[in-house]
């Protein structure tokens, strides 16, 4: 294997069970994988990047070949010198494709030893987002399938603590 690391980096605010689908495809063709939460400089959060590190943890259940890890910095700086990695996307509709393209496209012309790859969820998760999460609890509607159990929880006390945004 030459590529020393796989990285799947995210806003993953929540994470969602379409993040965990794509991590589990990774999972099964990697050994290990880094989950990298970012700071995308167009969306301001709901979860903390430390909340969303817990929440993604307890979301694999501390699974020893997830490493998360939280980076506010550019993310093909988080990458060494001289290091082969992959970054792991997942692509749900045709509305992804020119975004990702631009940065896949982007992040390896900062960095040439980074090399994207794109992976498909369950065709259930295709209409999935995060953003989509997010409003629903807002609005009370019914999102047990869609997430996992502690995420579900955490927006839960976020809306009694009027804290949804
Ligand atoms: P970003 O702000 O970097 O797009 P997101 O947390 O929204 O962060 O998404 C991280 C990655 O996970 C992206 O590649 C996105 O396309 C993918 N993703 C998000 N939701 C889903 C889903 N339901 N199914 C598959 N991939 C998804």
């Amino acid at each position: 294997m030459k590529v020393k690391r796989v990285i799947y980096p995210g806003t993953f605010d929540p994470i969602t069970n379409g993040h965990l689908d794509i991590l589990n495809r990774a999972l099964a063709l990697f050994k290990k994988v880094e989950v990298v939460i970012g700071q995308n400089p167009h969306k301001s959060p709901l979860f903390s990047l430390d909340e969303r590190k817990a929440l993604i943890e307890k979301s694999v259940n501390f699974n020893r070949y997830v490493k998360v890890v939280t980076y506010r910095g550019l993310l093909v700086d988080y990458i060494k010198k001289g290091e082969k990695a992959i970054f792991i996307r997942g692509l749900r509709v045709v509305s992804d494709f020119e975004y990702e393209l631009q940065m896949a496209i982007m992040n390896r012309k900062l960095n040439p030893n980074v090399e994207t790859v794109f992976l498909m969820p369950n065709e259930q998760y295709i209409f999935l987002s995060s953003s989509m999460v997010r409003d629903i609890v807002k609005f009370k509607g019914d999102i047990g399938r869609f997430i996992p159990g502690v995420v579900q929880q955490a927006l839960l006390d976020k809306y009694r603590s009027g804290n949804l945004g």
